[in-house]
């Protein structure tokens, strides 16, 4: 069922406890397909929203240039039976009150926080109204946005939102790049400069387990400028749990960049 409203939207699942949702800005692929698989292994029904939300963009040509492509996205999620699709406009989403306020988590600070100024402000801002609308038992969301998924289960925890959130992990193409939306603004040659990139990151990580002082980030960036790339917003170690900067070779942690291939700006966590 395609709904474009949220008073529909309402009355159809008003009985419904036991929805897994799945926010989505269209442009599907590989990696949205996997989440929405995943959420057919629950009980109950799936939701899928596209909306590609102008209040997460901190730049309008950015947003402009979005991909999108509903027509394909429809027949996508027709093929895997889909159970509801919502495809709010502007005005539906952001006309109504919502009691939970946004809570931000310090994080939001870092990594995309610093490059992209109110960002995850619009994210959360979004997805808040979702989780009014929905009430969703679970939230399917891509550890490949893994400060986003991580901000969200913060507020959902902090404000007492009885919403489980589904961490899915990471669906890549075969050269290594991670799906996403904006690969589809890729020449082949950026394509192939971005399976340069992970591949050296994936690398890197190997040396950066058997000794950290192997993560040289100044040194990372040199070397992909010469693959390529135009711009990295950052390249940065967390550990994956504490979000702290690693001590020891032997926590769990993970690279995350952000870099420019001419205009389009991929997101990564290796
Ligand atoms: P988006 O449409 O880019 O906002 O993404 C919608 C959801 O799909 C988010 O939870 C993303 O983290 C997730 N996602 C995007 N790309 C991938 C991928 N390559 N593998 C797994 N999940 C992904």
């Amino acid at each position: 069922k395609i709904i474009k409203s949220k008073h529909k939207l309402q009355n159809e699942i008003l009985n419904i406890k036991n929805i897994s949702f799945i926010p989505t800005m269209g442009g599907l692929h590989k990696g949205h397909i996997s989440l929405i698989k995943k959420s057919q292994n629950f009980k109950g029904k799936t939701l899928v929203s596209i909306f590609v939300n102008p209040k997460q963009f901190n730049n309008k040509n950015d947003f402009l240039k979005y991909p999108r492509n509903l027509k394909k996205d429809l027949i996508i999620l027709r093929r895997l039976n889909v159970d509801y699709i919502y495809l709010p406009n502007f005005k539906d989403i952001y006309s109504f009150r919502v009691k939970n306020k946004i809570f931000l988590d310090k994080f939001s600070k870092k990594l995309c926080g610093k490059s992209r100024k109110g960002h995850f402000k619009g994210v959360l801002n979004i997805v808040n109204r979702f989780l009014h609308l929905i009430k969703p038992k679970y939230i399917l969301l891509g550890v490949k946005d893994f400060q986003q998924s991580y901000l969200i289960t913060k507020h959902i925890l902090k404000r007492k939102i009885n919403t489980k959130v589904i961490n899915c992990k990471t669906i890549r193409e075969k050269n290594g790049v991670a799906y996403s939306t904006r690969n589809k603004n890729l020449t082949n040659n950026q394509f192939k400069v971005a399976s340069k990139v992970i591949k050296y990151l994936k690398n890197n990580k190997k040396l950066v387990r058997k000794d950290l002082t192997n993560f040289k980030p100044t040194r990372i960036k040199k070397d992909l400028k010469n693959f390529g790339v135009t711009k990295i917003d950052y390249i940065e170690l967390y550990n994956s749990k504490s979000l702290k900067r690693p001590k020891n070779k032997k926590e769990i942690f993970r690279i995350f960049i952000a870099f420019y291939l001419n205009k389009t700006r991929l997101i990564d966590n290796i």
